[in-house]
């Protein structure tokens, strides 16, 4: 009988605090313009952003929605503002896909496109650096009096385009734009001026990337000023309604928040913000708020898909535990935004479970959101479906198509981080890379299959001078059996010198001259002279598991999911014809099979048991054939 892991998601335990006064950011970022992805899971889509997401995204922008056209009535002064208020900020968002894509894959008809728009953004800025399309087209009189209204929202997304294609090209002009818009917000707001807490949190994150490119701190000042302000009864909105102060993350200061509560995304806008900001002013208690609240979102209010924000109503949280499988609204944005901040969660305290959580967002929560086509975009993504739910080109509220868009070229950040003396492998996706460390500069490359299956080497191609150091490879949580093999051939002896580590033995490992921890915070870590040729071979065991929820889960009671690796499964009608009937039970056996013609190549999962048979298929390739049911929890059961 198949033994269930019960509670996958509840296995983590908590964790010590880092010491004030030295840095509380344990691993640096390497940037995805270091990582070039070769794999067959996800070269292929950001080719096809390339050539497909990015064209929709311009055509809806220029062609099909009056986007653009409010950039140039802003900058002539008259003429009618189309669209909802904060429209400005998807044509940014899809600016920063567009500069992402060229960094992978430069374009000049691509950056010539860049080119006219932000000249259009900067023709549509006001003398005194303010830029808003809505107001400059409504009446400026009105500016800066609802905080709901996304001012601040739009000129977060406007410096993270200007700090990402500044980096793309080296072409300041939409950096000076942004400039001057947070110099203008400076001057209205800050100690001793006006008070302000931004209604969809964003500008906090972006103005430390602009601190971080221009090395200004008065933007990382005012970004911990705007943290500040939350939580002191400052919200408003003017004389346009009531401020419901929980809905926006602003019922308590910050720093003494313990439960996450109202809108999805803005709260994990504000908590990258947090964890920026923090890694720069070392604010144990920003830190100490954010395990709060990280247990509260994955303990308490995660899907299995690593979805977040059960409810339409308030696009967000409700109670805790309260997570319906038709009706989950888990927007494509917040699961993205798991991804920002899990990313930087790992990078404060080197745990791996930041990792496990992002990855499972990743793979299913955020993919979803896209077609395999990459024409066509969930905003909404159930874990259930009677039939009716679909991708669609655009949306009035576009935020998840501009996510998906900036979101996908810029993957290869999530790969590797880099520490003083050693290189953390977090996700397996084939890729070369050079990865700074210290001032050593080592080319890696990965080969891997995954997530079809768990093998994965690791080829140490090179390095300026041999790296001394260590290899932290993650360990994911779905894994519950590995090996790895360091595999060195001696060249003057033609020998091979290398290891094996089973799990079961590989905490006794030691090796004379080496310190070695072995396992570290879920990172299997080798530590040693690297030579070059030499190579770590990865094999996590990936067999079918069957979840249960958490049992407070009402809606998950006597169901359970099928996960394999980091993909959660659902069953689709137009696989399964009885799909009313589709059971588990403690028997069921199931086979994994590559299917290369089928939804651009996915691994099936057949089940069988006396019951009948029926097939699964990946979560995020759903609804991309003829439309019918779905649904990822399935009845189970226990005789
Ligand atoms: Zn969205």
């Amino acid at each position: 009988m198949k033994k269930i892991p019960l509670l996958i998601l509840m296995s983590f335990a908590l964790f010590g605090y880092a010491d004030k006064g030295k840095s509380l950011k344990l691993i640096e970022p390497v940037d995805f313009s270091h990582v070039k992805i070769t794999d067959n899971f996800w070269q292929p889509r950001l080719k096809s952003h390339a050539t497909t997401t990015l064209s929709v995204c311009i055509d809806q922008i220029e062609n099909q929605t009056g986007r653009i056209r409010n950039f140039e009535n802003a900058a002539k002064g008259k003429g009618e503002h189309s669209g909802i208020f904060f429209d400005d900020s998807d044509v940014y968002k899809a600016l920063e896909g567009i500069a992402y894509s060229l960094i992978n894959n430069p374009d000049a008809a691509l950056e010539a496109k860049a080119d006219e728009w932000i000249d259009k953004f900067a023709a549509a800025q006001q003398p005194d650096g303010y830029i808003n399309t809505f107001y400059t087209l409504t009446g400026l009189d009105k500016r800066w009096t609802n905080m709901d209204k996304h001012e601040m929202y739009c000129a977060g997304h406007l410096f993270e385009a200007a700090v990402a294609y500044y980096r793309a090209t080296g072409k300041r002009k939409l950096l000076d734009v942004s400039e001057k818009m947070a110099r203008h917000i400076m001057s209205v707001f800050g100690p001793g001026k006006r008070h302000w807490v931004p209604g969809h949190e964003e500008v906090e994150l972006a103005l430390v990337k602009l601190y971080n490119v221009t090395g200004k701190k008065e933007y990382l000042d005012f970004a911990n000023w705007l943290l500040e302000e939350r939580g002191h009864g400052h919200g408003s909105k003017g004389d346009e309604g009531q401020w419901n102060p929980k809905y926006y993350q602003d019922d308590a200061p910050v720093r003494e928040m313990t439960d996450i509560a109202g809108h999805a995304v803005r709260a994990m806008y504000l908590y990258c913000g947090m964890a920026d900001v923090a890694a720069y002013t070392q604010d144990s208690g920003y830190i100490a708020a954010m395990h709060r609240l990280w247990d509260d979102v994955v303990l308490r209010n995660m899907y299995v898909t690593g979805g977040i924000g059960s409810s339409r109503h308030n696009e967000g949280f409700t109670e805790d535990y309260d997570l319906p499988n038709y009706d989950a609204y888990c927007e494509t944005c917040a699961s993205v935004g798991m991804v920002y901040w899990n990313w930087r969660m790992n990078q404060f305290t080197g745990d791996s479970k930041y990792i496990d959580v992002l990855e499972r967002s990743m793979y299913n929560g955020a993919l979803a959101g896209i077609s395999l086509a990459g024409d066509r975009f969930f905003y909404v993504n159930p874990l259930a479906s009677h039939g009716t739910h679909h991708r669609q080109a655009w949306y009035g509220c576009a935020c998840c198509p501009s996510q998906i868009s900036r979101f996908l070229p810029s993957i290869g950040n999530y790969i590797y981080g880099v520490s003083e003396n050693a290189i953390w492998v977090n996700l397996f996706i084939g890729n070369s890379a050079e990865i700074q460390v210290g001032n050593n500069k080592v080319k890696l490359r990965m080969e891997t299959n995954y997530p079809w299956d768990g093998n994965a080497t690791l080829h140490i191609d090179g390095a300026d001078k041999p790296f001394e150091g260590e290899i932290r490879v993650r360990i994911p949580e779905w894994c519950k059996d590995y090996c790895f093999i360091y595999d060195r051939i001696n060249e003057k002896h033609g020998i091979w010198e290398g290891t094996f580590y089973f799990k079961d033995e590989v905490e006794l490992y030691t090796e004379k001259g080496y310190k070695s921890n072995v396992i570290d915070k879920g990172y299997f870590v080798i530590n040693r002279k690297w030579n070059p040729t030499d190579k770590l071979t990865i094999s996590f065991k990936m067999p079918v598991e069957v979840v249960a929820a958490n049992p407070n889960v009402k809606e998950d009671e006597g169901k359970r999911a099928v996960q394999r690796g980091p993909i959660v499964y659902c069953a689709e009608q137009i696989d399964n014809k009885d799909f009313d009937k589709i059971s588990l039970n403690p028997d069921t056996k199931f086979t994994a099979n590559f299917n290369a013609g089928l939804l651009n190549g996915v691994e099936t999962i057949t089940a069988e048991s006396e019951s009948g048979q029926f097939t699964l298929i990946p979560y995020y390739s759903w609804d991309n054939r003829e439309a019918g049911e779905m649904k990822v929890w399935l009845d189970y059961n226990e005789f």
